[in-house]
């Protein structure tokens, strides 16, 4: 086939193990996504009251074709008698297939005590099976299992099969196995293309543990993970592998997550690595022809949704930090402040739970209708606003945590703030001073939901072509929080989680959410706020003196940090200096940062500091009064 015909993710499937449910609702949530097939997972079929004929039956009526069955477990023995009743288990599971109408099983290595480890052997053996499938129309898919006692490595697996030598068995190659033990996957595009019986993707984070903890505990979605999955891809589709994309991925969340978001996700993230490998290695075949990201330009604005009790403070901290009113809707009760560039929405009508919550990002985007399209491509929910006649009618899509993501440009007399009628004051920096103010939003801090921290990072990543950064974990009062940005030049999104769901035990701000200011002199514009009355966040003595120690900064400006509240992170490429407000309504503050030198960072290494000020201002406010 020609490459400019081949369109990479023509077939997409993924394994029921993926989702969580009964094979009923794995099978429902596979096809809403727009899945084209399945691997059937043994244990789901055998928990299942459908009979394999039925299973069929449910799958055409889904419009899934079933691609794989899967696992048939330690297939060769150095015993006689095993091996015998292994001949016969597959038998039984041949007729299991023939009822499902699959012709193709996945036959993991032996990771038995009493596996062939004499390849002839082996190779007799599963010729032997090969033997047994092919006689009734049925195929063998030898995958080497990374902890397999003999074969363990794609490179033995061949090695076997090629022994073998019967059309009925070829190689199933898994991502997973092959990457984890760090094997070079370039040696797959010499074997021949038709002995890759089937492919499996699963991307994983890097870490230093057991291979088989790592595999069922841990596992990702592509694009969500570490592995670099395109150059995976590359080699096996030059081999001239024509099967289906299929991801197998055993991980803790997604197991006990709703299936039908899991097998969204997971379809995206199938797409966006189709479109990566068609960039790669054009020679390869197209991408699912998604438009490109187009080019971003940084924050146009952030919307919090208030309520009478939040909006109000919200109002005050940003008129003491510098912000103006500038605008009013033209038809619903939202307010525009504005400090330089820097751009908060402040809307009395939005559906959330609290006093105040970050319900929108408004991102500059080149081509704000080309960015909604690969939104869409990408399986994003797009919204449909309501809006006047003479108003902007905003590309807009959801975010994994519910956040309307708008894309926008604000440099253009046609743009959203065309939408809001002039107040008549003009935008801060408004302290009666001339002093250094805020310039624009540096980044916006967006705690996720336990469930869908992984399914963020690739959602930034792919709709919006963000770049994820690599995770870091801190370890706060309340249990360690995992920190994961994803950016480029002008757009900076920090997505944290805690690690484990939290217990009834939670002092702490439940899913706090920030917008962070830039200002090029924290200490000017923290002090012009404080004056203004800005609650900036009062910071222990401690942490000073342990400032001190660890860095010696100038004694005047130790002094005025300590006075401010102002925190201090410093790297190898500069220093991030960082205040924040106290929390309004329950969950949002606000910070002023400034970046020196080439700092990249978030200041994350401070947030247990912060976390434990604002824990503190939160049980002293909510101690009942002595009568
Ligand atoms: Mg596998």
């Amino acid at each position: 086939m020609h490459g400019s015909e081949r369109r990479l993710a023509e077939r997409t499937a993924i394994a029921t193990v993926c989702l969580s449910g009964t094979l009923e609702d794995k099978l429902a949530a596979a096809a809403a996504a727009g899945f084209d097939g399945v691997e059937v997972f043994e244990p789901d079929l055998v928990a299942s009251p459908l009979s394999p004929g039925e299973v069929r039956v449910r799958c055409a009526d889904l419009g899934l074709a079933i691609e794989l069955y899967q696992p048939f477990r330690d297939p060769d023995s150095t015993d006689p008698d095993r091996f015998a009743a292994s001949l016969r288990r597959a038998e039984r599971k041949f007729d299991v297939m023939t009822a499902l109408g699959v012709d193709t099983v996945l036959v993991c290595s032996s990771v038995s005590p009493d596996a062939v480890t004499d390849v002839d052997r082996l190779a007799e053996q599963l010729h032997t099976l090969a033997e047994r499938a092919g006689a009734r129309g049925l195929r063998l898919a030898y995958e080497a299992l990374a902890w397999g006692t003999f074969v363990n490595t794609y490179e033995r697996s061949w090695e076997v099969v090629a022994r073998a030598d019967h059309p009925a068995l070829g190689l199933c190659l898994d991502s997973f196995h092959i990457l984890s033990r760090g094997s070079d996957p370039a040696g797959i595009a010499a074997i021949p293309g038709e002995k890759l019986f089937f492919l499996q993707l699963a991307d994983a984070p890097h870490l230093s543990m057991d291979v088989l903890q790592w595999s069922r505990h841990h596992r990702l979605f592509p694009g969500q993970g570490s592995f670099d999955l395109p150059a995976f891809l590359a080699p096996v589709l030059a081999a001239g592998y024509s099967g289906p994309l299929s991801l197998e991925v055993f991980n803790d969340v997604f197991r006990q997550s709703d299936p039908t978001r899991t097998a969204v996700d997971a379809r995206r993230s199938l797409l966006a690595l189709a479109e990566a490998v068609a960039a790669r290695v054009p020679a390869l075949g197209a991408g699912p022809g998604a438009p490109p990201p187009p080019r971003l330009g940084g924050h146009a604005f952030t919307e919090l949704g208030v309520d009478d009790g939040g909006g109000p403070q919200v109002a005050a901290a940003l008129a003491a930090l510098g912000f103006t009113r500038t605008g009013h809707h033209r038809s619903k009760p939202v307010d525009l402040w504005e400090c330089g560039d820097a751009r908060v929405l402040l809307n009395t009508t939005a559906d959330h739970a609290g006093a105040a919550a970050i319900t929108a990002l408004g991102i500059e985007s080149a081509d704000p209708v080309a960015s909604a399209r690969r939104a869409e491509a990408l399986c994003a929910p797009v919204l449909r606003h309501p809006h006047a006649a003479d108003e902007a009618d905003l590309a807009a899509v959801t975010a994994p945590d519910g956040t309307e993501v708008f894309f926008c440009r604000t440099d253009t007399t046609s743009g959203w703030r065309t939408d809001f009628a002039p107040t008549g004051s003009a935008p801060g920096p408004d302290h009666g001073n001339t002093g250094p103010a805020i310039t624009c939003i540096d980044h916006v801090g967006l705690t996720q939901p336990f469930d869908h921290f992984d399914e963020a990072v690739l959602f930034y990543r792919s709709v919006l072509g963000l770049r994820p950064e690599s995770a870091t974990e801190v370890a706060p009062p309340f249990g360690l929080v995992r920190h994961r940005g994803v950016r480029d030049a002008g757009v900076r999104i920090a997505l944290s989680v805690a690690l484990l769901r939290r217990g009834e035990w939670a002092p702490g701000v439940a899913a706090p959410q920030y917008v962070a200011f830039a200002t090029d002199d924290v200490l000017a514009t923290a002090r012009a706020a404080r004056d203004a009355g800005a609650p900036l966040l009062a910071i222990p003595d401690n942490y000073y003196d342990d400032l001190d120690a660890r860095l010696a900064p100038d004694p005047a400006r130790l002094a005025a940090m300590r006075e401010l509240g102002v925190l201090c992170d410093r790297d190898e490429h500069g220093e991030y200096l960082h205040v924040s407000t106290e929390v309004l309504g329950g969950r949002v503050f606000f910070q002023l940062v400034q970046r020196v030198g080439a700092y990249d960072g978030y200041g994350t290494a401070d947030a247990p500091v912060r976390m434990a000020a604002h824990r503190r201002l939160r049980s002293v406010r909510s101690r009942p009064r002595r009568p």
